[in-house]
């Protein structure tokens, strides 16, 4: 194995239960799209089955990969369907995100031909420039869905934009956007339990007001920061642990003579007798390009040692001239503790010019990933 992914299904829990606990009486649904943020999408569900309000997926498939597993948790699709998944939405009872009317009614009639009803939820922009009704354009939606004999609505939501950053006037206007925009339905919605929701991950820690009926939470499901911001802001108060370790071994270690070459493009050249490790992956298994010639390091006996040279697409180079013990074999940790040091993905993403969600969501699904903790199973 030259690479592995350990998980923690315990690790998981704990953020969740924490962060739940923060956030309640708003209910907590876990977001698992990108592979569960590269964690592994059924293996996350099912650690997380019975703790949680539900799961947010990007696409339908994701909905129907969920359901083959046996996950019966309340779904919700938050990406574009296309007229070919109609059939597998219906089937797999997901809730779709609707966000233009004549969506809305082609929806409604393809249910209703089939004696069923699509659970929804109506997704409005009040600021972030991306998926969503016009506020102004929300109530009549609304009413037209409530109508619809083939549309259940579950749910009213928005996004919001600036949440990592603290006390953002953005945040505030487009919750106060969001709340205007369903001013004229409110009695109705709520009469029919109609859920409201806005918050991820950083807005559920850091603007209790967006915590409404419902928080969508994925980074933090995991235990990643959102931000360096929300991290100094809010770990006071929220313990997030990452639930990823992500580590490798150095398939050999060598010894080369100072002004000797290393990698591609000559990027690196040893200024001193040096003793270089080869890991086994490269970008193609999820290690950023962007790490050469970066500070980036790695995690050997404990000891931290740089990325030295480019990383190439199966291969990368680590400078262990500093850890005697080194050698074919050794293990080594690109996210995770060893010994008394530990690196986070976002000590890795930010040298590679990135951020935590990126790096854990690229990490390619097919990298063994082995589950630890409890196993899957009804919450205590
Ligand atoms: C991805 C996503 C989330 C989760 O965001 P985090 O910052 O990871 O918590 C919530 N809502 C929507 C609409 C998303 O696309």
């Amino acid at each position: 194995m030259i690479a592995e992914l350990t998980i923690d299904r315990d690790v998981l829990r704990g953020n969740v239960a924490r962060l739940a606990g923060l956030v309640a009486p708003a209910r907590y649904a876990a977001v698992v799209k990108a592979n569960a943020y590269g964690h592994g999408l059924i293996e996350t569900a099912r650690a997380l089955e019975g703790r949680v309000a539900g799961f947010c997926v990007y696409r339908v498939d994701e909905a129907a990969t969920l359901r083959a597993a046996g996950v019966g948790e309340p779904l919700l699709v938050l990406g574009p369907v296309e007229p070919s998944e109609l059939g597998t939405a219906l089937q797999c009872k997901a809730a779709l995100t609707l966000w233009n009317a004549s969506f809305a009614r082609t929806l409604g009639r393809f249910a209703r031909a089939r004696g069923s009803r699509y659970p929804v939820h109506v997704k409005i922009d009040t600021g972030v420039t991306r998926l969503g009704l016009e506020p102004a354009d929300a109530a009549a939606a609304i009413v037209a869905i409530l109508d619809d004999g083939g549309l259940l609505l579950r749910g009213t939501f928005t996004h919001l934009g600036a949440a990592e950053e603290l006390e953002s006037a953005y945040t505030l206007e487009q919750l106060v956007r969001f709340e205007a925009a369903l001013a004229p339905v409110d009695a109705t919605l709520a009469a029919a339990g109609v859920l409201r929701h806005a918050a991820a991950s950083a807005a559920a820690m850091l603007y209790p007001r967006a915590r409404l009926d419902l928080v969508r939470a994925g980074i933090a499901t995991y235990g990643i920061w959102p931000s360096p911001q929300t991290r100094a802001a809010a770990s006071a108060t929220l313990d997030l642990v990452p639930a990823l370790t992500w580590t490798t071994k150095l398939v050999l270690t060598r010894d080369v003579e100072a002004g000797r070459s290393v990698g591609y493009g000559c990027t690196f050249t040893a200024a001193r007798p040096s003793r270089i490790g080869v890991l086994p992956i490269g970008y193609a298994e999820g290690l950023p390009r962007a790490l050469s010639g970066s500070d980036g390091v790695a995690l050997l006996h404990g000891r931290r040692v740089p990325f030295i040279g480019r990383i190439c697409m199966n291969m990368s180079f680590l400078d262990v001239t500093d850890v005697p013990s080194a050698n074919t074999g050794s293990a080594v940790t690109l996210i995770g503790r060893d010994g008394n040091d530990a690196l986070a993905a976002d000590d890795l993403a930010a040298a590679a010019g990135t951020i935590g969600y990126e790096l854990v969501a690229r990490l390619p699904p097919d990298i063994p990933r082995r589950y630890v903790g409890s196993p899957p199973g009804p919450a205590p």
